[in-house]
């Protein structure tokens, strides 16, 4: 079960709690829904168990906020985890094609 400030999933699930106006909380929680589990950083903060991630979890690359229009600032780390700025990174891309 994961809960990420204002949303809620089982890992895995057949549906998804994400309230409030971020889509970064609901695709977090569509994550767990289709089995992925937490990345662990800030290290100890989000409940494990835990995926690995590509370089620890920390993204390498921007991604782009397409809301915003703007490219997302670094250092940020992957969706999976509860680092302050986040993105779906290489390893949950991967990841999530292989859960489906
Ligand atoms: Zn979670």
């Amino acid at each position: 079960m994961g809960l990420a400030m204002s949303g809620w999933s089982g890992t895995p699930s057949i549906a998804v709690l994400a309230m409030g106006d971020s889509p970064l909380i609901g695709a977090h929680e569509l994550g767990h829904s289709y089995g992925l589990h937490h990345i662990n950083l800030p290290a100890g903060v989000p409940k494990g168990p835990y995926d690995s991630a590509d370089n620890g979890g920390m993204l390498l690359r921007p991604g782009f906020d397409v809301r915003a229009g703007t490219a997302i600032t670094l250092p940020a780390a992957d969706l999976m985890s509860y680092f302050p700025t986040r993105d779906p990174g290489p390893s949950t891309w991967l990841r999530l094609f292989t859960n489906l």
